[in-house]
């Protein structure tokens, strides 16, 4: 086997081999089919990877097309999303395309199966229907409808279609084979009565077809290669090759379903309908609150299209079921921000510090590097002044060794200025620390080339000029779920695992100014803490700033520990 072959997915193999059979290159399409009752999630964005990158290798097109089937639950709002959530991640689409737009078509293919004998109208309601399937071991029961003549099918069918019967009354089945030992093959329904406004097709139809009827048969008139779907769908497989039969002719491309698992991640649950109720029930902000593992929450959250792509990349397209550890995730995001982010300082929980020996009212601008990893990055400017804010955990009055941060008599660098020293404190009734008073070493002014600027203390803080810092709110997130996989006990229902300290709201952290002008989803390394997005809702009044991770993953250390 050569590098190359290797390095190919199971799916990119059946490709390959489908050209090595004859198949012609031009004719390799492909579709991602969203139905639009959701927004896209992390687990679409490998099906989405799939697709439009075999589009890439193979210089094929990719329909977007929207599986809306189900008027009951799709609306607009939904399909918008999606384009704009696809485009984000940098993907172009050859044609938009819906299955309502081959409502018509389908409803004529449906018409010739019912004359050729292969669909027939049944009048029993759907637990009737459920009763006479039968088990995967016990044959089904014929439905006493099941030799209808033709005419009376083709009157009946006409009927539903006119809105003539209450929903739930008829159903149009495909006449196959009861005792199949595939249940799906058990004369599936094709058509259900449906009186529901579509968001597209408005009121124009009483019946809806179902997925398997009209998914097959979309794929064929969009002459799709291949038709990537997950694992769930492998026994539907013989009834979307049964469909495709019926309307197939040898002039045309036949299409050719085929399954990879779904993608699982730890730590968070992916079906859209518990993604909704989460929504519903106003446990989050909305689709893309950050928590989510929507493309549009952690785009919020400050993920990169860059950093979900290498994840579904490394992740890859496996054959059967697995989970993929959202640690993963995480990392991919803080190594592409660790090479893009500019640094910046902000303090979220300020205790003041206050130089004794710096001039009241004096102010200098110092150079502070904007990013390390980027040499084009260049630098700017940041204010120093008398009274700073510090972190309160970065100091301590007396401090072992082991601490390497502030504490009374000894000596830490201020990040990108001076070296300064810790000489007291004062408290509050309470005896909480108001203010630490310190003194610097003028001559240890960072880059400045003295001696004394090279000279090495164990500590480096960050910190901001309390006259000229900004505030903001900064959001502290943290996973959604505490357990590792939320949806996955019989005997809990998935919210009892929400993490209640999901969320910490900081109202009033300082910013250094030059975050000032931040615009919504710019992103920074606050240093020392953790890279951070402007939020989708930030204005140059209110800032507020969402934290994407922090700069190690904490997890894997609390992990560790237990
Ligand atoms: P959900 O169960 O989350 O509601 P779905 O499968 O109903 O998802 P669709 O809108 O029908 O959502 O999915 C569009 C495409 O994305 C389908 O081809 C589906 O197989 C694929 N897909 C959905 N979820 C995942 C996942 N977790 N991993 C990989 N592909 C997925
Ligand atoms: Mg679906």
């Amino acid at each position: 086997m050569s590098e190359e072959k290797k390095s190919l997915n199971f799916l990119e193999q059946i490709v390959e081999e489908d050209l090595a059979k004859g198949l012609d290159k031009h004719k390799l399409k492909f579709r991602f089919p969203p139905e639009p009752n959701g927004y896209l999630h992390i687990g679409h964005a490998a099906s989405i990877c799939l697709n439009f990158g075999l589009g890439i290798k193979y210089n094929a097109p990719v329909n977007l097309r929207f599986d809306d089937t189900n008027p009951s639950k799709e609306e607009q709002e939904y399909v918008d999303s999606i384009k704009k959530d696809i485009e984000w991640l940098g993907f172009k689409w050859e044609k938009e395309l819906y299955a309502s737009d081959y409502f018509q078509q389908l409803y004529e293919w449906a018409i010739e199966l019912i004359k050729l004998g292969k669909a027939y109208v049944d009048d029993q309601s759907s637990e009737e229907i459920a009763q006479q399937k039968g088990t995967p071991t016990q044959p089904g029961v014929n439905s006493p409808y099941r030799d209808r003549s033709v005419e009376e099918n083709l009157e009946l069918f006409e009927r539903m279609k006119k809105g003539e019967f209450p929903e739930g009354s008829h159903v149009l089945r495909a006449k196959i084979d009861m005792a199949s030992p595939n249940m799906l093959m058990r004369d599936p329904i094709m058509y259900r009565v449906l009186k529901k406004a579509h968001h597209r097709t408005g009121n124009e139809w009483n019946i809806y077809p179902m997925y398997d009827w009209a998914h097959g048969e979309s794929d064929y008139i969009e002459q799709i290669s291949h038709s990537l779907c997950t694992l769930e769908f492998k026994p539907h497989r013989e009834l979307y090759d049964w469909f495709l039969d019926q309307v197939y002719s040898n002039k045309n491309l036949r299409p050719k379903q085929r399954e990879f698992a779904r993608r699982n991640i730890s730590y968070t649950v992916m079906s859209k309908r518990k993604l909704l109720q989460l929504v519903e029930e106003k446990i989050v902000d909305g689709w893309d609150d950050p928590r989510m593992p929507t493309i549009s929450g952690l785009r919020r959250r400050g993920y990169t299209p860059e950093s979900i792509k290498k994840f579904s990349e490394v992740a890859g397209i496996a054959k059967r079921d697995n989970v993929t550890d959202i640690a993963l995730l995480e990392f991919f995001v803080r190594d592409q921000l660790n090479k893009i982010a500019p640094r910046v300082m902000a303090v979220l929980d300020p205790v003041k510090v206050i130089i004794t020996n710096y001039p009241k009212g004096k102010e200098e601008w110092l150079e502070a590097e904007n990013n390390p990893e980027d040499e084009n990055a260049g630098s700017r400017q940041v204010p120093f002044s008398r009274e700073l804010y510090i972190e309160r955990e970065d100091f301590k009055e007396e401090a072992n060794k082991k601490f390497f941060r502030l504490s009374l008599g000894n000596e830490v660098r201020l990040k990108n200025a001076y070296i300064i020293k810790a000489e007291s404190v004062a408290k509050d009734a309470n005896g909480t620390i108001t203010e630490i008073h310190c003194t610097y070493d003028p001559l240890s002014k960072s880059g400045s080339g003295t001696e004394e600027s090279k000279r090495k203390v164990k500590g480096t803080l960050h910190w901001v000029s309390i006259q000229h810092a900004v505030k903001a709110e900064v959001r502290l997130y943290d996973r959604l779920f505490l357990d590792e996989a939320p949806d996955g006990h019989k005997d809990k229902d998935f919210k009892e695992f929400i993490n209640p300290n999901s969320l910490i709201v900081i109202e009033n952290a300082y910013l250094e100014p030059s975050l000032q002008t931040a615009k919504p989803l710019d992103k920074f390394q606050f240093q020392r803490l953790g890279y951070f997005c402007v939020d989708t809702n930030s204005t140059s009044d209110k800032l507020i700033f969402n934290r994407t991770v922090p700069l190690r993953d904490t997890w894997a250390k609390i992990e560790q520990k237990n």
